[in-house]
């Protein structure tokens, strides 16, 4: 029943046939996308990774063929040979590339049989998919679909583009390894039980952040790696468990050389989707990202920045905002253009989102035919306005208002920014707005335990003008000091995300010692995680830095995706299973004993 493909070859992929084939025989293969029987014509959709044509089996010009395409169904593996004729101008398909042709086939071979998909593959929109948890147990039917597929071409178009740059800036491609000890991204680690070693473990790579550093001290200069990285972290939409990563580092570099490549690299894969990146990126300092935006990733493509309003709430006797700017915290607001007519409900739901990231309330005021706020009360008209002006709110506006600590503010005004832009649709499409976030605080600190933890990871040096901060916090006890130090991190940032981090590195063990001073790690504890990596240190270390890029935020950015799924061939879901090969699994009471390991009843 079926055929041998024997040594029969195609002549063009189902993406190829124009206008200019016309006449021309030719041999396709590929899977039956859709079929359309019309008793003495029967229509295919030929698909492959290319694209998709059309096939026709006449029965009166081919009638063992079209007899036979009588037996084929969706998904069935086919060879088909014949001749590519022009459409009738009303058939003409301006959906499809090849929407100008069709093959009018001579011969088919059925290749192989398929089973009838567990869902529909190809829709006209992704409203019409199937649940992803079907998608993902059946991942080799869903990458069929054309827009994965494209996805995972653009991805390797990416990362080549990534190679060829990076080779040509005299970078090292360098493989790290996957078993190694746990790494300090602060991250869980997952772990590899030793065979060879009882009780023992390995932990995969959070990042090759040591390793790398490694390198520079052996003198290999610059280094990158399109490396895999494995974090064990409750997962977000835009989180896998395992990743990729670019990781790039260099000797003897400062922050403008690292800045410099990295744009260069950018301004290289944006020509992939034709758009011109401009280059230098902008630059804020975390402090200023944070105070005029509330976020350290801030989107760029528009304005609605967060107003300071304490000018105008000087000696305020309304208890909220008297208690908040009287105890070191702030009172700001975000100017919604035309807001004057935002509804209750609405104002009720953006109360919620802002909520949602540790906000007490939100007030509003509306610029209206009327005045109209939550604060009219409390105010009074007068002080209303003057907050309404401070803020720079104009008539047939509304003004949004957070009091509270200033990282709350941020947070929940920075949200609320984010989430009015979206509703008003005030994000253009297709804009890419970088930038450089800078000067990241070194340490933060964590209510619940009461200690410093880094901001980046603890080999990141602090700006050298903090130096002296660091010694008197550390050694002269003014641990308070800590907060204010800043580090020599950086972020880079693209319409709201982080899609890479950085820093240059400690060089020096004398500083080093000092940061695992302030996190409370004491020498043996140091020793234990990281002595091999202080002992390198000691022999010659050259001033270096380096950046981490994760490839799949990358390539979401390129193809306009908000799902880090479309952007991996094999993902896992949200807690971390693959449902298609469906681990993690059990494994045999046998291998546990040559790990040496016992499961504790659940
Ligand atoms: N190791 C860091 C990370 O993976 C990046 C870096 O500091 O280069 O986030």
């Amino acid at each position: 029943m079926l055929d041998n493909l024997g040594e029969l070859r195609r002549t063009h992929s189902c993406g190829a046939l124009r206008d200019e084939q016309v006449g021309q025989s030719v041999t396709l293969m590929g899977w039956v996308a859709r079929r359309r029987d019309f008793g003495p014509l029967t229509f295919f959709d030929l698909r492959d990774r290319d694209g998709i044509t059309q096939v026709v089996f006449n029965e009166e010009t081919a009638r063992e063929a079209h007899a036979k395409a009588k037996d084929v169904r969706g998904e069935y593996v086919i060879a088909v040979t014949g001749e590519v004729v022009r459409r009738d101008e009303s058939q003409r398909n301006a959906k499809i590339a090849t929407g100008g042709v069709e093959v009018q086939a001579r011969e088919i071979l059925i290749l192989n049989d398929a089973r009838t998909p567990p869902f529909q593959i190809e829709v006209a929109s992704s409203d019409g998919l199937a649940s992803e948890d079907l998608r993902l147990k059946y991942r080799y039917l869903d990458l069929r679909r054309p827009q994965l597929q494209a996805n995972l071409r653009l991805r390797h178009r990416a990362v080549a583009e990534i190679r060829r740059y990076m080779d040509e800036q005299g970078f090292t491609e360098i493989e790290t390894p996957i078993l190694i000890k746990s790494t300090p991204e602060g991250a869980r680690d997952y772990v590899v039980p030793s065979r060879t070693f009882p009780g023992k473990f390995y932990a995969l790579p959070q990042s090759p952040q040591l390793f790398k550093q490694l390198c520079m001290i052996a003198g290999l200069d610059k280094y990158y790696q399109i490396a895999h990285c494995f974090r064990d972290e409750d997962l977000r939409a835009d989180r896998q468990p395992e990743f990729t990563q670019l990781d790039v580092e260099m000797s003897f570099a400062t922050t403008e050389q690292i800045y410099t490549l990295i744009e260069g690299l950018f301004a290289r894969v944006f020509k992939l989707i034709g758009v011109e990146l401009q280059t230098p990126f902008p630059r804020l300092s975390y402090a200023e990202a944070v105070g005029r935006y509330g976020s350290d990733k801030p989107d760029l493509r528009f304005g609605m920045e967060l107003q300071d309003l304490a000018p105008a709430l000087e000696g305020t006797p309304f208890p909220p905002f008297a208690s908040a700017l009287e105890s070191g915290g702030q009172v700001k607001g975000i100017v919604v253009k035309g807001g004057a007519n935002l509804s209750r409900k609405s104002l009720d739901e953006l109360q919620e989102h802002a909520k949602r990231y540790g906000a007490g309330a939100l007030a509003w005021v509306k610029l209206g035919d009327e005045l109209s706020s939550s604060l009219l009360k409390a105010l009074g008209e007068d002080a209303v306005r003057r907050g309404a002006e401070t803020a720079g709110a104009g008539g047939g506006d509304a003004v949004l208002i957070i009091a509270g600590k200033p990282k709350t503010v941020a947070a929940s005004l920075g949200a609320l920014r984010n989430e009015v832009a979206r509703r008003d649709k005030l994000i253009p499409e297709k804009t890419y707005a970088p930038l450089w976030v800078t000067e990241f605080p070194m340490f933060e600190f964590n209510d619940e335990d009461g200690r410093y933890y880094p901001m980046h990871h603890p080999f990141t040096s602090p700006l050298d003008e903090d130096l002296p901060l660091f010694e008197r916090a550390v050694e002269g006890g003014e641990t308070e000091l800590l907060r204010g130090m800043r580090a020599k991190a950086y972020d880079a940032v693209m319409n709201g995300s982080e899609i890479g981090g950085g820093s240059i590195r400690i060089h020096r063990r004398d500083v080093q010692r000092l940061v695992f001073k302030a996190l409370g790690m004491t020498e043996e504890k140091a020793r234990e995680r990281f002595g091999f990596f202080l002992d390198a240190l000691e022999y010659g270390t050259p001033p270096h830095g380096g950046i981490a890029f994760g490839i799949e935020r990358l390539v979401m950015l390129l193809a306009g995706t908000e799902n880090i799924r479309d952007v991996m061939a094999f993902p896992k879901t949200a807690s971390a299973a693959d449902l298609m090969i469906d681990a993690p699994g059990a494994i045999d009471p046998q291998q546990l004993d040559e790990l040496h390991i016992g499961i504790a009843k659940q």
